[in-house]
């Protein structure tokens, strides 16, 4: 490998190993890693259409990948090789590791699924692409100025993308706008307007090299760089449009996914990636097939959340206005193909578009929209309709083209069939299913967390890593006081480096004995980080009344991302860092609280704290969170869990142990009721008079004395907005907290019940998850045995 790496900087690079430079060694390297992938992605390609095997299409506005060497190195079994050359060459392989950008195309837990999703999907074996946006600028890069968020622009591709393979010659015209004509019952859509769509693969292979899929991303191009008539005859505005659109609609991730936006450029980045992915995989199936009928056998598209569901008008489009089918055959042609994912019940997360927008951007699509809802409509009189009150209700739309909707989490389904879906759930009974999310323990354990995964493998060997549910021979060691001091230790060397690495990104010393209480994840509302924040204030006002006790010295950790318009949540940033400036400042309880919140939360930094964690905040207002993801990284991690019945936790707690999980707060329904009773929230602030005391803190500036009023927003709502409950739950979290205080006084006992959530935690792999899209929608089967079937 060091030969191959030597040639890569010089042939590749165009650099000598005198004068390379950090970056030349991490493109070296990586290019080498993505040679030793081809042969395995040709051979699963050419086994794919060898055997016309169906294939899977996953169509997601995000993939949220994060850096890929050491993924690609452990799925190659490269380790030592890698590490070893990069000695023999006088590097720093973990200098190296740590220049790789991020690639930061999501917001969270959603993009993040899909790139779990491609990582099983490779390694059962399953042809499968993954199709979505190569935006220029991921996620925002987030920092701190005197506690507020700013954001600056992600720049993830000024450099070189080493995964990715362009491909110039996979170019499709997508159209925008014009006008649609009719004659001799056929239409035809002239767009206005068109740009490129020009493909760029990443190749994802599986565990052990086994199988390789694509990820192909699309960035959008102008169909003529400049149109020279135009400027000749003086018009510089028009000479530039059609390249400026192309260049907008790949320019930017929109960086909310809980929010509607409403946004014309964001319906544009929609169809874009929806028509070409389409495009592409009729392209693949009529390159082998000739009966367009037999789609549904050759092709599975699922829809990550309604931001593809244009899907469904598309395909029907294509096939009644290229392929000449009639209308109602081609609804259900497509309907086979299709497929949903639901991922919230935040009313102001499902996307509609005004008529009129939708109507002027996709005029063909608005008309095919209309006799998919009246040929519905027609078939169960009195149905819920896509169109209502001049909007398109994309959620409708996604549900009535799939052949299966599925929630995330058990809870979640179920508040599906009751609440967003209910009256179309009364109709089409068998539609809705589960499929709990789950997490690559790749990824999430394997490449994270060293300590843990050697202890683990010297117990169990390696085959636990692609059949996580081995994990439950673990159960056996919960009386052995020697391996429980062994995972004890390993957590301890997580704890160690968080600590020196906090020192040096936060200027904050903190005591790797305390207890890691961590709430990574988006900042919003609902997530109630608000809630962590005032426990954390109570806690500290009881530490000063009662210096003498014993308490148990805590380090709290937030990270994450308010979305830039989003500004009661960046409210609660600022109270963090303001807080946080106060407790940590204070000599009474300085060696036993503290709080910290590195800035720009994104995988990387998810690697590095989630290991470390001893407790896992997920303390959602139940009801509010589909499943979550980051619940589960934690628990499999040996962290334990403080949470709501919400969404995986439910899951979660049933699989651990609720003797190994620490819950409180309302259930959904009980959240359901407490909504209705008038003033519930000043009722609960009136009952505790230790939010009481805390409220009053804030609001009279004790953390922003400088500023004393900042906070009055904020104190208000709770007392009369409090849509999430935050005062209702406060004095059941904040008992749990000190239940959770005692029992981390016996670390035997707190290891005892980490070992237990590690063991316990095997059902949650995305391999679990893949394989039940395998089985209930997409009707393929994991067959890495399609590769010696071809050979
Ligand atoms: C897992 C993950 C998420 C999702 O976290 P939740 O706690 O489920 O919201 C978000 N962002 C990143 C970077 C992640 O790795």
């Amino acid at each position: 490998m060091k030969n191959e790496i030597l040639k890569r900087l010089r042939y590749s690079l165009g650099k000598d190993a005198d004068h390379a430079s950090v970056y030349d060694w991490r493109m070296a390297l990586s290019l080498v890693l993505r040679d030793h992938m081809v042969d395995t992605w040709f051979d699963s390609t050419r086994a794919a259409y060898g055997t016309s095997a169906k294939r899977v299409y996953y169509l997601s506005m995000e993939f949220l990948i994060g850096r890929l060497i050491e993924d690609m190195i452990s799925n190659q079994g490269l380790e030592t090789e890698a590490r070893n050359a990069m000695k023999a060459l006088g590097q720093d392989f973990d200098t190296i590791v740590h220049n790789e950008p991020d690639a930061a195309l999501g917001n969270g837990g959603l993009g993040r699924l899909a790139a779990c999703f491609m990582d099983s999907l490779a390694t059962l074996g399953i042809p499968a692409y993954g199709y979505g946006i190569r935006y220029e600028h991921g996620l925002f890069e987030q920092s701190f100025v005197e506690g507020e968020q700013m954001e600056k622009p992600e720049t993830w591709l000024s450099q070189r993308h080493a995964w990715e393979f362009e491909r110039p010659e996979v170019q499709y015209r997508i159209g925008f706008g014009g006008h649609v004509s009719h004659s001799e019952g056929r239409a035809k859509w002239h767009p206005g307007d068109s740009v490129l769509a020009t493909a760029h693969d990443t190749p994802i292979v599986g565990w052990k090299g086994v199988w390789g899929n694509t990820l192909r991303l699309w960035s959008a191009d102008p169909v003529r760089q400049f149109d020279l008539a135009s400027f000749n005859r003086g018009d510089y505005l028009a000479a530039g449009r059609s390249e400026a659109l192309a260049r907008t609609i790949s320019r930017v991730l929109y960086p909310d996914d809980t929010t509607e936006s409403g946004k014309e450029l964001r319906l544009k980045q929609e169809y874009f990636f929806t028509a070409a992915s389409i495009m592409d995989l009729l392209r693949r199936f009529l390159s082998d097939h000739d009966d367009i009928r037999a789609l549904p056998d050759a092709v599975a598209i699922q829809l990550n959340d309604t931001h593809p569901a244009i899907a469904g008008p598309e395909l029907v489009r294509l096939l009644v206005d290229e392929h000449g089918l009639e209308m109602p055959e081609a609804i259900d042609l497509a309907r086979r193909c299709l497929a949903y994912t639901n991922h919230t019940l935040l009313p102001e997360a499902l996307e509609r578009w005004h008529e009129g927008l939708l109507g002027r951007i996709l005029p063909r699509h608005l008309e095919i929209i209309r006799a998919i809802d009246d040929s519905h409509q027609a078939e169960h009189p009195g149905s819920p309709r896509i169109l209502e009150h001049g909007d398109v209700r994309m959620g409708e739309l996604a549900f009535i083209m799939a052949h299966k909707v599925n929630g995330v989490s058990a809870l979640h389904t179920e508040l599906v069939k009751e609440t967003v879906f209910a009256d179309l759930h009364r109709i089409h009974p068998t539609r809705i299913i589960n499929q709990t999310n789950g997490i690559t323990p790749r990824r999430w354990l394997y490449g994270c967390n060293p300590a843990l995964r050697n202890l683990i493998s010297e117990e169990l060997g390696e085959s636990w890593v692609s059949d996580l549910e081995q994990l439950s021979a673990l159960t056996d060691k919960r009386g052995d006081s020697a391996f429980v001091a062994d995972f004890h230790a390993a957590k301890r060397v997580n704890k160690v480096a968080l600590s020196n690495w906090i020192g040096q990104t936060c200027d904050v010393q903190i005591d790797p004995d305390a207890m890691f209480d961590v709430q990574i994840k988006r900042i919003h509302e609902y997530k109630r980080q608000l809630m962590n924040l005032l426990e954390t204030i109570a806690l500290w006002n009881e530490m000063r009344d009662h210096p003498e006790k014993d308490w148990t010295p805590r380090v709290k950790i937030f990270g994450g991302k308010a979305a830039p318009g989003y500004f009661m949540a960046k409210d609660i940033i600022h109270l963090i860092n303001d807080t946080a400036s106060v407790i940590n400042a204070d000599p009474v309880t300085r060696d036993r609280l503290k709080i910290v919140f590195p800035p720009n939360y994104n995988v990387t930094m998810a690697e590095r704290l989630i290991p470390a964690a001893d407790l896992s905040e997920q303390i959602s207002t139940a009801g509010k969170e589909a499943s979550g993801t980051g619940n589960m990284k934690f628990a499999l991690n040996g962290a334990l869990t403080i949470g709501t019945l919400d969404g995986a936790n439910v899951e979660i707690r049933e699989h651990v142990g609720s003797e190994n999980f620490f819950l409180f707060g309302l259930t959904a329904a009980e959240v359901m009721e407490r909504r209705q009773q008038p003033g519930f929230s000043r009722a609960a602030i009136e009952a505790s008079p230790r939010l009481r005391r805390v409220l009053g803190q804030i609001f009279e500036g004790r953390f922003s004395p400088q500023d004393p009023h900042r906070y009055h927003g904020l104190v208000g709502m709770l007392y009369d907005h409090d849509h999430f409950l935050v005062t209702c739950d406060f004095d059941s979290y904040f008992d749990t907290q000190r239940r959770a205080d005692i029992a981390f006084q016996s670390q035997q006992s707190w290891a005892t019940m980490a070992l237990m959530n590690t063991a316990s935690m095997g059902w949650f792999s995305s391999d679990r998850t893949i394989r039940g899209y395998a089985r209930d929608i997409w009707k393929t089967r994991p067959h890495g045995a399609l590769l010696e079937k071809s050979a």
